[in-house]
């Protein structure tokens, strides 16, 4: 089964709460880190290394002073302006091999350009996998395919819990796509709710089983019951609110997940949203 966490944007805590849920699930889990411009759940596992590979996410034009005669053919071709005086320019070149085909003499080659590194780490409670993205790159969807497979390959019948890229772009879609369930965090604003909106009718378009939850719900309780209403509207389900808590603060600062501050109210609402959802898919509780 896999779960992937997701929200419009950074910061509503949907890292605490991919976390919390693995945690909870206390068996073999594969977290997966697709939030690739922005991986943090590694800061929460100190594991042994078991794979390392370098990921190309595309090609750079390469020209070869000692063949061009400088003709000029390549820069008149080059969409991108990448081209100067038969200088290509790395951050320019979007590598779409148009040059290649023009340039009379064959001065010129595409490369692959290295953007992340992928890592496979192994915990005491499964494994976690995620890119290191070189300064500059972007996360790609194909990434993001490329780290789940592997997360596949790993999990065997295990449970899988995907950190989501945040938005609606490219990396959302392949962090969503083919996945059971996605559990969209958001918060208690107006913004928080057009977030919603835009996510909620992705995960519609992929037909994903979608499930909400509202983290800091009672910094603003006007707002949540209209998040609750949004969801009743559009027959999603809504699974709980999580309560403003010093103590997440607590935790990150510690590296330490929520579900390690048994008491707090936090991890008590994650454990009851876990369950809420676990409950809708016909799963077995948490203990
Ligand atoms: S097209 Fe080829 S030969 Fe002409 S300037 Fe470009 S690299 Fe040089
Ligand atoms: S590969 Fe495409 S973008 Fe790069 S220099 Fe050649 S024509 Fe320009």
């Amino acid at each position: 089964m896999q779960l992937t966490v997701i929200s419009g944007k950074g910061g509503t805590g949907k890292t605490t709460i991919a976390v919390a849920i693995a945690e909870l699930e206390k068996g073999q889990v594969v977290k997966t880190d697709c939030d690739v411009d922005a991986p943090n759940m590694y800061l929460y596992y100190q594991g042994k290394t078991r794979e390392a590979e370098s990921f190309s996410g595309g090609n750079k034009a390469i020209v070869d002073d000692l063949i061009c005669n400088d003709c000029g053919q390549c820069q008149e071709v080059c969409k991108f302006d990448a081209i100067e005086n038969g200088k290509v320019s790395y951050f320019n070149c979007e590598g779409c091999g148009a040059c290649t085909l023009v340039c009379p003499q064959e001065a010129i080659r595409l490369l692959p350009e290295k953007t992340a590194d992928i890592i496979v780490t192994e915990n005491t409670d499964g494994f976690l996998i995620y890119a290191q993205m070189e300064i500059g790159s972007e996360g790609s969807g194909r990434l993001i395919t490329v780290l789940r497979k592997k997360a596949q390959r790993y999990a065997g019948d295990n449970l899988i819990v995907i950190d989501g890229s945040p938005g609606i772009g490219c990396p959302v879609i392949a962090s969503l796509t083919d996945t059971d369930a996605a559990l969209v965090v958001t918060e208690p604003t107006q913004s928080g709710l057009e977030d919603l909106r835009r996510i909620v009718g992705l995960c519609k378009q992929l037909r994903t089983e979608t499930f909400v939850c509202v983290n800091k719900a009672d910094i603003n309780e006007e707002m949540t019951k209209q998040i609750e209403g949004y969801c009743q509207t559009e027959n999603i389900s809504f699974v709980g609110k999580v309560p403003y808590d010093e103590t997440v603060f607590r935790s990150i600062n510690e590296l330490k997940p929520i579900v390690y501050y048994e008491e707090s109210a936090a991890n008590k609402a994650i454990e009851q949203i876990w369950n809420n959802v676990k409950d809708s898919l016909g799963l077995s509780p948490s203990q």
